[in-house]
């Protein structure tokens, strides 16, 4: 992509409510913009990450076994009538009145709506398990949306469902998510810790959050140090249908002491002395067995190889895909801008040409453009007519993970220079040794 075709409209100004880092960078960088109180659209470079991070949890669910399909935003409230939620959801919930009178709203979340569709197309014993998700815009109606889009109130949800004959099915299926999640996170560089949380009146542990450390955090959380080395998704090459590696994994994933300060253990904590560290978190990701309660409450039944009735149980299962957006700058920036993890960056070069007014310049830099292009390397090309300084500080704030500076100086060594984002380190090397180096 050439930046004199593109839209990024960076600024250096963000308006006084962006409090946190994150908020502030993806205004000054471009990629959104608010256009209603915690609603926000996503400009050309915003909505790229977007789509990455996206994908990645699309990968990591297909892997897990579950299956894609799309649920609309709007609603019926009928449906929230049948498992009792209309009334109870409160003023969270966008309520919407058609011109026929009729009560619409604009999901928060989707229990009521796959276990309707489930109730209609599964029949036997044979149909389950399934894993069941979605990537869909959802609306809560926040009381304080802030921090731009960790907290919109339109915001990017994956929400995944499981459906299982008997509880211990159940539990497969939620070490299944407990993994993809794991694995989600990592890719995009990000440490998650799980957290248990809270499971109301059903009990039972299965519950977790999936919480970052950030300063900027909603919850306080506290955890064993060793939470603090650095995992990559190797470390999370467990081979789903294992049922008992699954287990014996997930165990060891939850043997380290880590909570929410709803769910602390004070004896425990008392016993880890040093070892205790205590941070601030944001929620990305939270899992939730609840076993049959929209299936009995929206009569959902399949018949049992005895012909017997069988209510089956469910979980289900949220990623906050926009809010990512969000919390991977928080945990990935630097005073010049943000320094995306490769796997989400937007571009993974960024070509500038330090003179737009030299022909030897614009002809160097528009071949190489055109060489990376045909590589298939991700590459948004500063080909404007600006200064150099001006071109070099875009390039820090949006944070893409190599530069590549074509300038006279440069050519006449026959040399381009190479910059890594996240390191600051630059190398002088060959146009071909650049190519060979990104691609
Ligand atoms: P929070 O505690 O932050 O309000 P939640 O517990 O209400 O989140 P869930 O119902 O667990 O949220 O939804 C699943 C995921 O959706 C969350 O883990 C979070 O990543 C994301 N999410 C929830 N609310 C928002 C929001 N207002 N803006 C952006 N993402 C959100
Ligand atoms: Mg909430
Ligand atoms: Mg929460
Ligand atoms: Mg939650």
């Amino acid at each position: 992509m050439r930046l004199s075709r593109y839209f990024l409209p960076v600024t250096k100004e963000t308006p006084a409510d962006a409090e946190v880092i994150s908020h502030k960078l993806m205004l000054r960088a471009g990629l959104v913009r608010q256009t209603a109180a915690g609603i926000y659209a996503w400009l050309p470079l915003g909505l790229r990450v977007l789509k990455k991070i996206e994908q990645i949890v699309r990968e990591e669910q297909d892997r897990a076994g579950a299956v894609e399909l799309l649920m609309p935003t709007l609603q019926s409230a009928d449906l929230w009538r049948e498992s009792g939620r209309y009334d109870a959801y409160g003023p969270e919930m966008l309520r919407i009145e058609d011109r026929q009178g009729r009560d619409l709203l604009y999901g928060p979340t989707n229990e009521e709506m796959i276990t309707a569709l489930f109730r209609d197309g599964a029949k036997s014993y044979r149909d389950l398990p399934r894993m069941l998700y979605h990537i869909q815009w959802k609306f809560r109606d926040e009381t304080r949306p802030r921090f731009g889009v960790m907290r919109g109130r339109e915001f990017l949800m994956k929400d995944a469902y499981s459906f299982d004959l008997d509880e211990a099915a159940g539990r497969i299926s939620y070490n299944k998510q407990f993994v993809a999640y794991l694995r989600t996170f990592a890719r995009m560089g990000l440490r998650a810790i799980p957290m248990q949380a809270d499971t109301g009146p059903i009990g039972g542990d299965l519950s977790h959050e999936f919480i970052i450390l950030a300063p900027s955090g909603e919850s306080e959380v506290f955890f064993h140090k060793n939470w603090e080395e650095a995992r990559s998704v190797e470390d999370y090459n467990v081979a789903t249908d294992d049922t008992e590696a699954l287990q014996t994994f997930v165990d060891s994933m939850t043997a380290e002491y880590a909570a929410t300060d709803e769910k602390r253990d004070e004896a425990r904590e008392a016993e880890m002395g040093d070892d205790l560290l205590r941070s601030r978190g944001v929620e990305v990701g939270h899992i939730f067995f609840f076993g049959d309660k929209y299936s009995k409450a929206m009569g959902l039944r399949v018949s049992g190889n005895d012909g017997s009735m069988i209510t089956p149980v469910m979980g289900s299962y949220g990623v906050g895909v926009s809010r990512l957006a969000g919390a991977i700058i928080e945990a990935s920036h630097d005073d010049d801008g943000i320094v995306w993890p490769e796997a989400v960056a937007p571009y993974k070069v960024g070509l500038i040409n330090m003179r737009a007014d030299d022909e030897a310049c614009v002809a160097a830099a528009d071949d190489l453009y055109a060489r990376l292009e045909a590589a298939g390397v991700e590459v948004l090309y500063d080909d404007r007519d600006e200064r150099g300084g001006a071109k070099f500080a875009t390039m820090d704030v949006i944070g893409l993970p190599w530069q590549l500076i074509v300038g006279p100086r440069g050519l006449k060594n026959g040399v381009v220079e190479l910059k890594n984002r996240a390191s600051g380190e630059r190398e002088e090397l060959s146009a071909e040794a650049a190519l060979e180096k990104l691609a």
